[in-house]
């Protein structure tokens, strides 16, 4: 960059210089042949009777002149003196100033001249009283000439000309490079570009948006990593869960089974044996249905439909009423009508049942379990046994049950809740539950 500002800044001083001197040359070469025909003027007043129109003459004139050059000439260009010359020259009939002096009375003219060897500016007038003409002529300096005697100083003057250029490279250079250096450097750090010059604005704004960006995504593949490493630990705790689940009905299974083909027991311990063996297969068959179920929606990608959910949650209800009267547990309707939803009736099936029979599940005999439900929310309500603190974040969690010993035996595995939310996220709905042991539970869906 600083080469080509160097580079730059010299060709246009260098073609400033140039043409200023040209200028300045033709300026000075008009005023110097208008000062050298205000001479000539004067020079031409000086002429007087006294001098003989011959060589002899003409030195005469010319010494008077200065040793300006003196040519008298009859009315036909013939010159009958020269102060200059030897000899006799050459007609001057085609003189450019012998021409106009004709034509005009006077003239002026400048050219090389052969005679003399040198530049001359040439007056010529028409003398009435002695017709003829006299020329005058003295050295003047053609307009290349002049040109070429200011070359020495031009070229002074480009030696100082390169040597400002460098300076202004080297400064200009500092201050451009400099804050475009300082940008670069706040950018590489990741910090936030500032910038007080204008032009340089555009650029830091395009350095901080790739920065946020940049940032934006590495958050984005952190993330993505601590959610595969999540996703890692809990498939690894969810075979876990579920070969724990497994091992005890198939242990039980296993155990009655070798004792039924030893032989040897009586009737009663038959019986117990079948029973325990259909229950703990029952319960096998439970598990294996609510892991279907578990992966079934999470694999879930159906359409959605509008589902009528007071519909569905006083259907839900009267389904539960039978489990709810066993235990004596009153089931509130607490249903708003025509609360429509967009999901899918099986999804919101899920929810209801798993809320309500979790109600009458944990429950108190003669308790109550209250169904809320408007456009903005769905609640569960019950007077139950509820949640300790400690357990309350951990209920939606996968096999997770407060007491152990009722696993299975109502399909109760800790799935139902972790499904309900499941099924909430996937919709962008809150599932939240508010409790107090021993006064009841209240589980909350807001849409
Ligand atoms: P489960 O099949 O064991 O009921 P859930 O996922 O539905 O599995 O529930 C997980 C655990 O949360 C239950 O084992 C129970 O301890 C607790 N729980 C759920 N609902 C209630 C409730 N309404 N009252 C008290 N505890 C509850």
């Amino acid at each position: 960059m600083r080469k080509r500002i160097l580079l730059f800044s010299l060709l246009i001083t260098f073609l400033g210089i140039f043409v200023f001197s040209l200028i300045s040359t033709s300026v000075y070469y008009k005023s110097s042949v208008e000062h050298s025909k205000e001479y000539l003027r004067v020079y031409m007043n000086a002429f007087g009777e006294q001098y003989a129109l011959d060589n002899g003459g003409a030195a005469e004139f010319s010494e008077r002149l200065n040793g300006a050059r003196v040519t008298f000439m009859d009315t036909r260009g013939n010159v009958t003196g020269d102060s200059d010359a030897d000899g006799t020259l050459e007609n001057h009939a085609d003189r450019e100033e012998f021409i106009l002096a004709v034509a005009n009375g006077d003239g002026f003219a400048v050219r090389n001249s052969e005679t003399v060897g040198k530049d001359m500016i040439y007056y010529c007038k028409y003398f009435a009283g002695e017709d003829c003409y006299i020329r005058i002529g003295i050295p003047t300096s053609s307009e290349w000439a002049l040109f070429a005697q200011s070359l020495p100083s031009v070229a002074g003057y480009l030696i100082v000309d390169v040597l400002m250029c460098l300076l202004f490279t080297f400064l200009s250079t500092y201050f451009i490079l400099d804050p475009v250096k300082k940008i670069a450097n706040e950018a590489s750090a990741n910090m936030t570009v500032n910038t007080k010059y204008a032009e340089l604005e555009p650029i830091a704004y395009i350095l901080n948006e790739r920065n946020r960006s940049i940032r934006l995504q590495l958050k984005e593949i952190n993330e993505e990593k601590e959610l595969a490493v999540r996703a890692r630990a809990s498939k690894d705790e969810f075979i876990t869960n579920v070969t724990h689940e497994m091992n005890t009905p198939l242990t039980s299974i296993k155990g009655y089974a070798e004792l039924l083909s030893v032989g040897g027991l009586n009737e009663e311990q038959k019986q117990t044996a079948y029973k325990t063996i259909l229950s703990q297969s029952e319960r096998l068959t439970n598990l294996i249905s609510c892991m279907i179920n578990y992966s079934e929606i999470d694999n879930d990608d159906l359409p959605s439909y509008e589902v009528d959910l007071s519909a569905l949650a006083r259907e839900t209800l009267a389904a539960l009423k039978p489990e709810a009267d066993k235990r004596n547990i009153t089931l509130i309707d607490d249903i708003r009508d025509n609360v429509k939803i967009f999901s899918r009736h099986e999804r919101m099936s899920e929810i209801l049942g798993n809320l309500i029979r979790n109600a009458i599940r944990y429950n108190k005999e003669g308790g109550s379990v209250t169904v809320s439900l408007d456009f903005t929310r769905l609640s569960v309500e019950d007077t139950g046994i509820g949640i300790a603190e400690e357990n309350i974040d951990k209920i939606f969690s996968r096999f997770f049950t407060v007491d152990k010993s009722h696993g299975g035996k109502n399909g109760g595995f800790g799935l139902g809740l972790a499904v309900v939310r499941k099924i909430c996220r996937r919709a962008g709905w809150k599932i939240y539950v508010q409790s107090e042991p021993d006064k009841g539970s209240k589980f909350t869906v807001e849409f």
